[in-house]
């Protein structure tokens, strides 16, 4: 898809829609300063301006009407965040400023940047591998500073660098056994063969623990409240969200529907979804609401299980096997019917309980996952982490010569993971998310 005319000069507008101080209008490649001599006079050509510079002046389309007053920043290839010369111009941010100095510099032989291809060509050009390219989408599109951070370390190959690590322990026992292949009476020793591989390993494990916290912090978390009619689901939500959003009512069986409100919980954000109260019932309408509650408890990220603290308990009747759950006590203000400490007390009416309450919830979504390590964020890293966990395992029982072709595959899977052994079509996928102007 992205593949073809990658040698035409591009232009997009790289602000967000609507109005705002300054938009920015970019150009990237071989003619973005001969377009920038045409739709940008100022003291100066931006061709015959160092790069690293800026000048100030006005935009102009093809007739020489001038369209706005602004500025235009100049950057030479290689060095540029495409790799390419790059001209980029900084004019008030209205959408009509915009369209047209975007419409001059297409006029001028420029053609619309596709989604992400700024950063596809930083990426071929070898400025990013293409775990940076994802961090620069994640860095885009992060709500929270959990999703901000982990992007600004991906950004930085802090991710490149800990798969690099694992790399070359496997390199180190794959050319050692490849020293010695020829010679299997001398045997690798342990140091060459076990070691490496075991540290891989373990090194592997952390990261690919971190692949669920990465996700959750970048494309956020869904989390169901299920429990049975009264039993404080839409009172809790109201007080995880800190205001009135849920209708709470006395009357059982209100929620027929179900409501969900976006909050930020931990540094990852949060969609609550309060649901129809669970029971067996012989109303049609209640019946549907119960079962798309349990459906809906079985797409969340986490499930809050809530029961009622003050009356005689009773099993819930859903089965949530395969979910990852936390039990709420709910009404933990009022004397209590029962005890259970595998349940956390929660009051929506006092606040007691939900700190940890929240904590619960971090360590639900983040697990222990070390705050500053670079995280694996995207499906895409996961799958080719588990497969190179996959050929370690299995080169680690394996005589020598087939463990090499196992060692083989597990650093070509580490290659995939930065980018840099990957097919077309998994490069087109990742830059297929981004926003035209990136
Ligand atoms: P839902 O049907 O599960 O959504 O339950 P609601 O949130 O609508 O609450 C049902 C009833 O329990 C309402 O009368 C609430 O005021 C009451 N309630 C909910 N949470 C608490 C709590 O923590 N303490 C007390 N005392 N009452 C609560
Ligand atoms: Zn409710």
């Amino acid at each position: 898809v992205t593949r073809s005319g990658l040698q035409d000069t591009i232009a997009a507008i790289a602000t967000a829609p609507g109005s705002a101080g300054v938009g920015i209008v970019r150009v990237s490649g071989p003619h973005a300063l001969t377009v920038a001599d045409r739709v940008f006079r100022g003291k100066r050509a931006p061709s015959r301006t160092p790069g690293g510079r800026f000048l100030f002046g006005h935009l102009l389309d093809a007739s020489g009407e001038v369209l706005d007053e602004g500025l235009c920043l100049i950057f030479k290839g290689p060095r540029s965040y495409t790799g390419e010369d790059v001209a980029e111009f900084q004019t008030h941010g209205s959408p009509a400023v915009l369209a047209r100095v975007l419409q001059a510099t297409l006029d001028c032989g420029a053609r619309p940047a596709r989604p992400g291809e700024f950063t596809l060509r930083a990426y071929l050009s070898g400025r990013l591998d293409l775990a940076q390219a994802e961090a620069v989408l994640n860095l885009i599109e992060a709500q929270t500073d959990t999703a901000r951070r982990q992007a600004t370390l991906g950004l930085s190959g802090a991710l490149g660098d800990r798969v690099d690590g694992v790399a070359r322990g496997v390199t180190r026992t794959l050319a050692a056994i490849q020293a010695l292949l020829d010679y299997p009476e001398e045997g690798v020793p342990d140091e060459d063969r076990t070691l490496p591989l075991t540290q891989a390993e373990s090194d592997l494990r952390a990261l690919l623990a971190s692949a669920r916290a990465g996700q959750v912090a970048t494309r956020g978390a869904r989390l169901a409240l299920i429990g049975r009619p009264n039993a404080g689901k839409s009172s809790l939500l109201n007080a995880l969200l800190g205001y009135e959003r849920s209708i709470v009512t006395p009357i059982a069986g209100t929620t027929r529907d179900y409501l969900e409100a976006a909050v930020e919980l931990a540094g990852v954000p949060v969609t609550l979804v309060d649901t129809a109260g669970i029971r067996e019932t012989g109303d049609a309408i209640e019946a549907a609401g119960v079962r798309q509650a349990l459906s809906l408890a079985g797409a969340a990220d986490l499930v809050l299980a809530l029961e009622d603290g003050s009356t005689p308990r009773e099993a819930l009747p859903a089965d949530l096997s395969g979910a990852r759950v936390i039990h709420v006590r709910t009404k933990a203000d009022l004397p209590g019917a029962w005890t259970d400490p595998a349940a956390l007390d929660v009051s929506a009416v006092t606040g007691a309980g939900l700190p940890a309450l929240r904590d619960a919830i971090q360590a639900a979504l983040l697990g222990d996952t070390a705050r500053g390590e670079a995280w694996l964020t995207t499906e895409r890293q996961a799958d080719a982490a588990r497969r190179a966990l996959t050929h370690i395992q299995a080169a680690q029982t394996l005589p020598d010569d087939l463990a090499g072709y196992e060692l083989e595959e597990a650093l070509r899977a580490l290659a995939e993971l930065t980018g840099r052994d990957v097919q077309e079509d998994v490069v087109d996928a990742v830059f297929r998310n981004f926003c035209v102007g990136k």
